[in-house]
């Protein structure tokens, strides 16, 4: 049983509502339990498979989902790196390894069941890659009609790729991503298409269960922070909400302090957090290598504002040199193969560690979100080209020089 309630004004709507924001003040929606009628233990939740599914009583979805194994990803150690920073507990959780390649598959497992629980007969989302990339891996699982907005020439090649492969109708908008999001908004709301954006409640709900997984992986262990790459700042805000649910339950006792990472040339989050404003204010031309935060104007900018503060957390930003840098150490001195945005959240940790603001006992997970495969074209650059040699056993030593 759960109602939407929206964060603001508290009015809530039931659960079977198509909305998007609060019809009253236009304000964010959140899914809200009935914790007291939820029956189950955490005993039942471990002995089920380590998966999006796992933690269905915490899900609105009643009917079959619509699946792919999403979640269930590795927690790795990260050893080298943390041996670097001083710190024994540094650990990455790669999201990358999900059916498309990104976490964005456990919002769209329920966020696409939801609009067939909703009556819905098709979809569509404004997005900078994977976002759209998993919304055509799932609508294509549901046989339903999907459609994708992407800022022109601003959308990394592997995703684009899996949208066109999947069968989405991928329209190429000239402007940037929060145009498209206006845009796509207005679409849904006149066509009477589903929209799944992080602006959606029912999505949110799927990627809270990274946390419940952390969670779990650590054996029941909340860890001390956890540190997120922020673009529209759904990730960020929803891990929050789902550890706060944990927390109403009685299954865990404390909250981590929650850590969002932008980049120096998109971060309206950080500036908000470092100023103490009351609102994000959206920059107007953001920019980074890393594509997937390159938003300006945060659909959840209410909601990361009190997952941060309501946790101790903080926010930073980092440049894309130590974007890049860090991508490029976490595949060769971990062989964990990420995309840019996704090694933010660690460059973060490193930056954080450095300047005395994280402490190097305390156990950090960094979520990395997306797989090193869906921005080919970012690491060949960054890369030195193969070594060109003749077809002989000769030539082939004196290029190792051996
Ligand atoms: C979507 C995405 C993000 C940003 O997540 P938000 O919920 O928009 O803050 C970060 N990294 C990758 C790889 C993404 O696909
Ligand atoms: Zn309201």
């Amino acid at each position: 049983m759960f109602d939407l309630v929206c964060v603001k004004c508290g009015e809530t709507y039931p659960a079977d509502t198509v909305l998007y924001s609060c019809r009253k003040c236009g304000h964010l929606l959140e899914v809200r339990y009935d914790l007291a009628s939820i029956n189950i233990t955490r005993r039942d939740w471990l002995s089920r498979p380590l998966s999006v599914w796992r933690y269905r009583e915490l899900l609105p979805v009643k009917r079959e989902p619509v699946s792919l194994c999403e979640g269930g990803t590795p927690l790795y150690h990260l050893k080298r790196i943390g041996e670097e920073l001083g710190m024994k507990e540094l650990y990455a959780k790669h999201e990358g390894m999900n059916p498309s390649g990104s976490f964005k598959d456990r919002g769209m497992t329920v966020g696409v069941s939801m609009a067939l629980q909703l009556g819905m007969s098709s979809v569509a989302c404004a997005s900078t890659g994977n976002t759209s990339a998993s919304l055509a891996v799932y609508g294509a699982k549901a046989g339903i009609p999907t459609i994708v907005l992407l800022p022109a020439g601003k959308v990394a090649l592997g995703k684009v790729a899996q949208a066109l492969m999947h069968g989405a109708r991928v329209i190429s908008i000239n402007g940037n991503f929060d145009r498209a999001l206006e845009m796509v908004r207005d679409l849904c709301e006149s066509k009477g298409i589903y929209l799944l954006n992080s602006i959606n409640p029912y999505r949110l709900e799927g990627q809270k269960t990274i946390g419940f997984e952390v969670i779990d992986q650590l054996d029941g262990k909340v860890p001390d922070r956890m540190v997120l790459p922020v673009g529209n700042a759904g990730n960020i805000s929803a891990v929050y909400k789902g550890i706060l649910e944990l927390k109403a339950l009685g299954f865990v006792d404390k909250m981590p302090m929650m850590t969002g990472i932008q980049a120096a040339g998109s971060q309206p989050v950080v500036r908000a957090i470092n100023e103490g404003l009351a609102e994000v204010i959206p920059d107007e031309n953001p920019e980074t290598v890393a594509t997937a935060i390159r938003i300006g104007a945060p659909v959840n900018a209410e909601k990361v504002l009190t997952a941060i503060r309501g946790s101790g957390g903080t926010a930073a930003s980092v440049t894309d040199e130590e974007i890049l840098s860090m991508q490029c150490d976490l595949a060769r001195k971990e062989g964990i193969g990420v995309e840019p945005a996704s090694a933010a959240s660690v460059a973060g940790v490193k930056k954080l560690v450095e300047s005395g603001v994280i402490d190097r006992d305390e156990q950090v997970v960094c979520v990395v979100t997306g797989h090193l495969l869906k921005d080919p074209e970012t690491v060949i650059k960054q890369c030195a080209p193969p070594i060109e040699c003749e077809a002989t056993l000769e030539s082939l030593l004196a290029a190792l020089q051996l």
